[in-house]
């Protein structure tokens, strides 16, 4: 008698641009652990081979160098990845998390068009993918969308106070567009949608020279020389480690939360404090010299996240100064890698 055997459930099956940028990279690592099929786009404008290389000839992940904001491959590009991997069922795509983006100021100053781009086009044809393969649509938003904030702790209730005209707006309005338009797919055709704020987030594999605060404060700590404080360094920041807004983004992904959570630490601290902190921490002789404040530079940060507790259970669990030992090694070998070059 022929045995009518159960089908087994097929493994999730997940698209993250970006997947080979800071951020993007460690979550691809999670989806694989947590055992997601990943297709990783990337088209290493800012993010790098080097990020995914120990991901690279795992069965369940596909590198492809790729430009969300270039759509016109896009779906052939898709349906050569889905073919030929005996795919019987209709829906290909569970999840897709765009978090394709220039995300450091330097980087989006030195990309204007190309972040504007990311926000725009390729927010645009990812959703138009989600909604093809009628796949859970998560965007990576920023605290940014906040812009010098008049309020905080910052809540996900509050509009922001942006300059849409000023240097930082190529970032801020592309990420408030990008909201904009994921909301819109939502309500026009209830494409299911997760917004993530990320605010600052630190961790191995950020580039060394992609001009943020911890890259540059631990670089410089390391080789005892000056740190760089722009402005009085009486603006505040608040610091997450890339495990706890990985751990945030796959709750969200996974949850039912349609409107935007914030994922970050809400443990504040002024960047001149932050800059001691190193100093301490690393058992640096540097001394601290002072720059100008750049253009639009918020003047505080920090989250307010009961919205990330309540809905998806979650909290951050390292600590600024945990995070800080925990990153010295990586830093400590770039330093090590350059001084070799
Ligand atoms: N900053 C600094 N020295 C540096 C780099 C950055 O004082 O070498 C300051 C910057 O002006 C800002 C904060 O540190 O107030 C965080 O900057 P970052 O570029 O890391 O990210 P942002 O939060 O501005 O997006």
């Amino acid at each position: 008698m022929a045995h009518s055997a159960k089908p087994k459930p097929r493994r999730p099956r997940t698209l993250v641009t970006g997947g080979a940028g800071f951020v993007g990279s460690h979550l691809c690592d999670r989806l694989i652990a947590e055992g997601h099929e990943v297709i990783c786009l990337d088209n290493l404008l800012t993010g790098s081979e080097e990020n995914i290389r120990h991901l690279v000839g795992h069965l369940r992940f596909t590198f492809l160098r790729f430009d969300i904001t270039r759509a016109d491959e896009l779906s052939a590009l898709l349906s050569k990845i889905f073919s030929g991997r005996g795919r019987s069922s209709s829906k290909r795509l569970d999840y897709l998390a765009h978090l394709a983006s220039p995300a450091s100021p330097k980087d989006y100053l030195r990309h204007p068009i190309d972040t504007l781009k990311a926000g725009s086009f390729g927010t645009y044809h990812a959703l138009e993918l989600a909604r093809a393969q009628d796949s859970v649509f998560l965007v990576s938003s920023s605290s940014e969308i906040y812009g010098d904030p008049e309020m905080t702790p910052q809540v996900e209730s509050y509009w922001g106070h942006v300059n849409p005209i000023g240097p930082r707006s190529v970032y801020d309005e592309a990420k408030r567009f990008s909201e904009a338009l994921t909301m819109a797919y939502h309500r026009k055709h209830g494409v299911e949608i997760r917004i993530a704020r990320i605010f600052n987030t630190y961790g191995e594999r950020m580039r060394i020279d992609d001009g943020r605060v911890l890259p540059n404060f631990m670089m410089q700590a390391l080789q005892n020389k000056p740190l760089t404080v722009y402005g009085k360094g009486i603006q505040t920041r608040s610091f997450c480690y890339v495990s706890d807004t990985v751990e945030g983004l796959y709750r969200l992904l996974l949850s039912t939360e349609t409107g935007p959570v914030n994922l970050g630490n809400p443990e504040e601290v002024s960047i001149l404090e932050f800059a001691r902190e190193v100093i301490e921490i690393t058992g640096s002789r540097s001394k601290i010299n002072f720059h100008p404040l750049p253009v639009d530079d918020p003047r505080r940060r920090r989250p307010d996240i009961s919205k990330a507790v309540a809905t998806l259970n979650w909290k951050p669990k390292v600590g600024r100064c945990e995070g800080i030992e925990r990153v010295i090694p990586y830093f400590k070998a770039q330093v090590q890698a350059r001084a070799q070059e």
